[in-house]
């Protein structure tokens, strides 16, 4: 059998981190298995769908590398497919015209809520001919559904579930103004798309065995089913903002790379041995979804933040970049010269070996793209005393002399020569020549931040410093 799975994002919000892991696992299990892996946004709810959001879902897959296959299917577009289900139920006997008033069905909501017991529709149109309805009600379509008996799923995640049939009460398929309800639509969609592996949030699992009703009265062979958990904060409590909660693109804008992400998310709730790093082949190499953990998982940023500064490290220069280049030209507040791009480039490796995110790695770079002396931070002030003022004025007259290769080795001999030379310590001069050349206290070996900023702008810099 050939694997298809889906996402079916409701374009309701962003594209938040439980919705991407969603997104994750359907799109590793269809690559485990060579099959395929569909996006499907269910717009069916008008009020709440917006452009907004399906643009926001479509570029945060895209940007995380969970590309699709084929077509986006939009659910409202299939309402009539929909409703021509529900009519064939109807035909079939398999669901009932329901004529109950708001009233009535108010009446029930209210009796429930006295017996302390979930709300559910009491099934009085079940067996009552259409002939008796009120005048001017249009009736919904609902399901009838098993009374007796129980239904069970199989599930990839939670294992088997049992839920004794007369907790389900007939469901409504189509509304009176002929609109598909969303828990209908779902099975048909996902029916018509052959889709043979539903992974989804396990906040969908009750759904489960409404949606199976359907596909009993349609004759349909059900899908697989894999109810994921969601995902907690660090703490342990539901997800909030304020734990990550967040949409996938600010995740990019904290500086994080997709493949980082997609690595985090992999391990929420799914381990390979006591692997941390797996790269996304390996993953779809391994990757089953039976052996997703049932237990809620653990948002940590710190584990996101150290995988990230893993594949910064990973990422190849070239491809970073494209990713630094706007922010420091945000922070200098100008395009970049060739010149500062070229030192960028050069500096590249030097800072990201020190960083942990594209913001960290841009907002390091910074002062190679600079021209002219840097502004200081307090720290780097308070090593410009007048002493390593002095120190780096002989330091550049040194470095000035034309016999002076502008080289890292030839650049460390020079230095350390002006030190022995006024018997300190080499750290007595590299400190200082830090804050100088670079304005802060951490940066790359010294010698490297002289050689990418080259003999005029070095020397620009120490005399300004000194
Ligand atoms: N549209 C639903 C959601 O965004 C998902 C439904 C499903 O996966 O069956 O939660």
């Amino acid at each position: 059998m050939k694997v298809v799975t889906r996402f079916a994002p409701s374009p309701t919000g962003f594209l938040h981190i439980g919705s991407a892991r969603t997104a994750l696992f359907n799109w590793l299990y269809s690559r485990h298995h060579g099959g395929t892996y569909l996006l499907r946004i269910e717009d069916t709810d008008r009020q709440r769908s917006t452009k907004e959001a399906i643009d926001a879902i479509l570029d945060g897959l895209s940007w995380l590398g969970l590309n699709w296959d084929g077509e986006v299917v939009y659910q409202f577009a299939r309402a009539q497919r929909h409703a021509e289900v529900a009519h064939q139920l109807l035909a079939a006997g398999k669901a009932y015209y329901c004529y109950a008033t708001p009233a009535e069905l108010e009446a029930m909501r209210e009796e429930a809520r006295k017996e302390g017991k979930s709300i559910r529709y009491n099934g009085m149109w079940r067996d009552r001919d259409p002939k008796d309805a009120p005048p001017g009600v249009k009736p919904v379509i609902r399901i009838k559904a098993a009374q007796t008996g129980s239904t069970t799923v199989r599930d990839h995640v939670q294992g088997e579930v049992t839920v004794a049939n007369d907790q389900l009460d007939d469901m409504v398929l189509l509304r009176g103004d002929g609109t598909p309800t969303y828990m209908h639509a779902v099975v048909v969609d996902d029916h018509d798309m052959g889709i043979t592996h539903v992974i989804r949030g396990d906040d969908h699992l009750n759904n489960t065995f409404r949606q199976l009703q359907v596909y009993e009265g349609m004759g349909w062979q059900a899908p697989d089913f894999a109810h994921i958990p969601l995902i907690h904060g660090a703490d342990g409590a539901k997800l909030s903002k304020r734990h990550g909660a967040l949409g996938v693109e600010a995740y990019r804008d904290m500086g994080y790379l997709p493949a980082a992400l997609r690595n985090y998310l992999l391990r929420l709730g799914w381990a390979h041995g006591d692997d941390e790093i797996i790269p996304t082949e390996k993953a779809i190499e391994w990757f089953d979804i039976d052996d997703v953990g049932r237990g809620a998982s653990r948002f940590d940023f710190a584990k996101l933040t150290n995988l990230n500064a893993h594949y910064l490290r990973e990422t190849p220069d070239s491809e970073l970049l494209p990713l630094v280049r706007p922010l420091v030209e945000k922070a200098l507040e100008t395009p970049l010269s060739a010149t500062a791009l070229e030192r960028i480039a050069r500096g590249m490796n030097g800072v990201k070996q020190r960083t942990r995110t594209i913001v960290e790695l841009a907002a390091g770079l910074v002062f190679y793209a600079r021209a002219g002396a840097p502004p200081m931070d307090d720290k780097a002030k308070a090593q410009l005393t007048p002493e390593a003022r002095g120190l780096l004025a002989r330091v550049a007259t040194t470095l000035d002399q034309a016999s002076v290769d502008w080289v890292e080795s030839t650049l460390e001999a020079a230095v350390k020569d002006v030190a022995e030379t006024a018997s300190v310590k080499l750290g007595q001069i590299a400190q200082p020549l830090r804050a100088a050349l670079t304005g802060s206290t951490v940066s790359p070996g010294i010698f490297e931040v002289l050689a990418i900023l080259g003999r005029d702008e070095s020397l620009t810099r120490l005399r300004a410093a000194a």
